[in-house]
């Protein structure tokens, strides 16, 4: 039997790299919801409704409906890539810019609410891992099995500049570290969603445990 599997924690926990290749061992589909805030952020970042010192809620707001997100699975990498207006964002959305601005534009009600009721939608026929901050507390509330990664912070920010400096992007170490803080505080602080441990969620700390250990801790979860 199918179920719904929700993958909550703050960012750069290693929630995707578990979630994915759950999704890949169980045939289930993968749906990153942290690509689809950052896609929305990116279309109004172009628009110049969200830069430095500038931040048009309005405009923002207004501009949802021209919106059109999706994924398509790519066979190479083994997970999907996700789409805006169709075309592929998947790595522009990684972008550091793109980081700094997606809490502030996550905030919005709206916004919020656009992207639950597709997350909702892409899910409502089970056999789906979701990796995201309300997965288990407002998207699917009734998942059959909740997952809440954690790990320090420093642990995450060295990840995440692995990530990056890797792909070849210009880093520093410190702005990606403050970067991963401002996240966590906005993300947490948030009114309406605001990321914490669904009370039915199983913790995972991974900055003690290696990925391959998570990863059958989390399969064994599911087949019990
Ligand atoms: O998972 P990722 O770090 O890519 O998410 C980027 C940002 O998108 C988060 O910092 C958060 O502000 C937002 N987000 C959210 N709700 C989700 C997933 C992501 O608000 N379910």
């Amino acid at each position: 039997k199918k179920i719904t599997i929700a993958i909550d924690g703050f960012s750069s926990t290693g929630k995707s790299t578990v979630a994915r290749r759950l999704a890949r061992e169980l045939g289930y589909v993968y749906v990153d919801t942290g690509a689809m805030y950052r896609a929305v952020t990116l279309y109004m970042m172009r628009k110049v409704f969200v830069s430095e010192g500038n931040f048009d809620k309005e405009a923002i707001v207004r501009h949802l409906p021209f919106i059109s997100l999706h994924f398509e699975f790519d066979e190479e990498l083994g997970y999907g890539h996700m789409y805006l207006n169709d075309e592929n964002v998947e790595e522009e959305i990684r972008y550091m810019e793109v980081s700094q601005n997606v809490s502030k534009v996550s905030a919005i009600p709206e916004v919020r609410k656009m992207l639950v009721e597709q997350q909702q939608e892409m899910g409502k026929n089970k056999g789906v891992v979701m990796d995201g901050r309300d997965i288990g507390t407002v998207v699917f509330p009734d998942a059959e099995l909740k997952i809440f990664m954690t790990a320090s912070t420093e642990k995450r920010a060295q990840r995440r500049y692995d990530e990056l400096k890797g792909r070849g992007d210009e880093v520093d170490f410190q702005e990606v570290l403050q970067n991963v803080k401002d996240r966590d505080y906005m993300d947490s602080t948030r009114e309406d969603s605001p990321l914490r441990k669904a009370d039915d969620a199983i913790e995972f700390d991974n900055s003690s445990m290696d990925l391959e250990e998570q990863f059958k801790k989390v399969l064994k979860l599911v087949k019990d």
